[in-house]
């Protein structure tokens, strides 16, 4: 009991010195870069809600997400109660971002848990898939992280995309494009931001 009470001390303390920290700027927007990961000074700038999500322990997974396309809903729990990916769910995730030509890959867990964390911040609205797997160009480069099922374009009904920015990046995203009526997210290991057409 002494144990838990002293644990109970110290979060309260850290928590009152994280209050009193000075808040910085609100997220910089970069037309072109490499970032620095999130830092704790950057989630200190977050709200309480948001922190809270980004800080949960275990992906929660539910997801709401419709295509742009074609006329498709998805409404489902990505991960168990360990956190781990529920296989059906990763088959219907697999299908619902699917190409253009109607060919699929795996998709990447980080990729779902970061689309569920945007929503989550939304709750009440699906987020709209514009472009999740693309098939490689006979002749491109095809180095796009949407031909290995790690990328998705996105968007959320009512939100600019400049807010949707803002907020995937202040949600810890890490591959971050901002277009006029979408934002492109990846799980790529180093940061990186950018804005296109
Ligand atoms: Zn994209």
């Amino acid at each position: 009991m002494r144990l838990a009470f002293a644990i109970t001390a110290l979060v309260t303390a850290g928590a009152g010195l994280v209050a009193a920290r000075p808040r910085p700027a609100a997220v910089r927007i970069v037309r072109e870069g490499v970032v620095e990961p999130a830092s704790w000074r950057a989630r200190d700038a977050l709200s309480a809600r948001d922190r809270a999500i980004v800080e949960h322990t275990l992906p929660s997974g539910r997801i709401r997400m419709r295509s742009v396309g074609r006329k498709e809903e998805l409404d489902l729990a990505a991960f168990d109660g360990n956190g781990l990916p529920r296989s059906d769910a990763f088959a219907a995730l697999r299908h619902f971002f699917r190409s253009m030509q109607g060919h699929s890959v795996d998709v990447d867990p980080r990729l779902v848990e970061l689309c569920g964390t945007l929503q989550r911040h939304w709750p009440d609205r699906p987020l709209v898939l514009v472009s999740g797997y693309r098939d490689p160009a006979p002749h491109g480069r095809n180095k796009s992280y949407h031909l290995r099922g790690m990328a998705a374009d996105v968007a959320v009904p009512g939100v600019s995309a400049f807010e949707l920015y803002k907020v995937a990046v202040k949600l810890g995203a890490r591959g971050t494009g901002l277009y006029p009526s979408f934002v492109h997210l990846d799980v790529r290991d180093v940061p990186y931001r950018w804005t296109g057409r």
